[in-house]
């Protein structure tokens, strides 16, 4: 590959005492704990809103669950308010529905009550480092390149691009280097609710409303006979807030390189083309289905896995498999299934999601090995495929979220990085908030 040398003095627009980078659920979580914890904070997206996977992604329900007192509570308390809950518990543990549009207004709502500055539609670039210490970043927006000053910055971006850019190492998938494939998920209404059935995935033994057949063995089948995309061997159904309308987890691209900007966009050209297959599936062949229409679609295929970066400790698979405590630990009992989509092909990659006990999770996974001034949060912590496959959950990326937020403000008030603060006062002032680490 040929390559050019760029060079350029740009303003240097503020000084931030944080700046988190992303504002899905572990961002939002994040920088709203930052800045409640007394620290000036900015909160910086690439997109025109925020919320990342929970908005934009159209992701629903929010799945995984936490011990009781985190933002997470409080986040899906603002997500329900003036609904009835959607609480539906299933082999996922509970499915929290949402409403991906309302939620754009409410999570905006909820940054800025909290006293953070957002700056949508600008684009993380690169990192600013004095020695090992990340000091700064470079962002994009429609004037161009500018410079931010930060104390600590938290890389909220789901792939690691701000640690990766400041030099960390990281993983990217399993051992063959394959990754989860990508989905394109959908809102339908128009949904008859009296007779259409949900279907939380391929394990779910729901049967098609009026016949002895199980929907995800049908699913297969039309899947085989070409009726459903490639891969497509499951058409996840499920709830929203609102009775009629279901959210459809079912377009699959497999072999994607969420690094590369030219696979992401065929996998968008791909998915787009699904979304149509499935919807034609839906109407013909599932009661309930037959009037349904298509609300919305996310605004970008939805990388599962991407960047995992190394942080001071790991997440392993013992850890989840087995339930682990952990003496530093910021998140107390998170839980979801290992819930590998298969990237060779359709289904899952073990067989089915394997079963976890609620773990912990330690300091140590969000800071990143072999830099200052820097935490990560959500999907892009420090873990092992297996363990990833758990905690990508948006209820444990809040919890990653807050706990890094509030190291960050406790860091800046004692003038000192995160590494250095240690896991003990990050603690302290979590259970300080009612958080129950034990
Ligand atoms: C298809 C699919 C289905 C899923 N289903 C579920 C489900 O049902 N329930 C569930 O709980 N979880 C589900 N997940 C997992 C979950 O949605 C994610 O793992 C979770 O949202 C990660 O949260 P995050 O805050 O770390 O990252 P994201 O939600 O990905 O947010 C990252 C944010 O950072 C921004 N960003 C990235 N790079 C930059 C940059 N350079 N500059 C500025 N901003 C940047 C992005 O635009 C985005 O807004 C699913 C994921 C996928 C892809």
């Amino acid at each position: 590959m040929k390559e050019i040398n760029y060079s350029k003095t740009i303003p240097l627009t503020s000084e931030y005492d944080t700046v988190v980078i992303g504002s899905g659920p572990a961002g939002i979580a994040a920088a709203v704990a930052s800045a409640r914890g007394g620290a000036e904070t900015l909160l910086v997206e690439r997109l025109g809103a925020i919320g990342g996977n929970l908005t934009l992604g159209e992701i629903c329900p929010i799945l995984g669950s936490v011990s009781k007192g985190t933002m997470a509570d409080e986040i899906k308390d603002v997500l329900a308010k003036g609904h009835e809950r959607v609480e539906a518990v299933t082999h996922n543990g509970v499915e929290f529905g949402i409403d991906a549009t309302e939620a754009k207004e409410r999570l905006t709502a909820f940054v800025a009550k909290a006293g953070v500055d957002f700056l949508p539609l600008t684009a993380f670039i690169d990192a600013i480092k004095e020695g090992d210490r990340v000091t700064g970043v470079i962002l994009s927006a429609q004037s161009g390149l500018f410079a931010v000053g930060a104390k600590v910055v938290i890389d909220a971006t789901g792939d690691g691009a701000v640690a990766a850019a400041a030099g960390a190492g990281y993983f990217v998938g399993r051992d063959d280097g394959r990754v989860q494939p990508c989905s394109l998920e959908f809102t339908v209404d128009g949904v008859d609710e009296s007779i259409a059935i949900t279907a939380w995935g391929g394990s779910d033994p729901v049967k098609i409303p009026g016949t002895d057949k199980e929907y995800r063995v049908f699913c297969r089948e039309k899947c085989e006979a070409g009726e459903l995309p490639e891969n497509v061997t499951i058409v996840r159904l499920h709830r929203t807030l609102h009775p009629g309308e279901r959210t459809v987890n079912a377009t699959q691209h497999n072999g994607i390189d969420p690094l590369d900007p030219f696979s992401v966009g065929r996998a968008e050209v791909d998915l787009r083309e699904q979304i149509g297959k499935c919807m034609d599936f839906l109407k013909k062949y599932i009661p309930g289905y037959e009037n349904c229409r298509l609300k919305s679609s996310a605004s970008y295929p939805g990388v599962r896995e991407s960047r995992r970066i190394i942080g001071d400790e790991t997440l392993c698979d013992a850890d989840v498999e087995q339930g682990l405590s952990k003496r530093d630990a910021v998140v107390h009992d998170a839980w979801f299934l290992i819930d590998i989509h298969n990237p060779k092909g359709g289904g899952q990659a073990e067989g089915h999601a394997r079963d976890a006990k609620p773990y912990d999770i330690p300091y140590g996974c969000l800071l990143v090995r072999g830099l200052e001034g820097i935490l990560t949060s959500g999907r892009c912590i420090s873990g092992t495929h297996r363990a990833h496959a758990s905690y990508r959950v948006m209820t444990v990326c809040m919890a990653t979220g807050e706990a890094a937020g509030t190291a960050a403000a406790l860091a800046v008030r004692a003038g000192i990085t995160p590494r250095e603060l240690g896991a003990e006062a990050v603690i302290s002032a979590l259970v300080t908030k009612g958080v129950c680490l034990k």
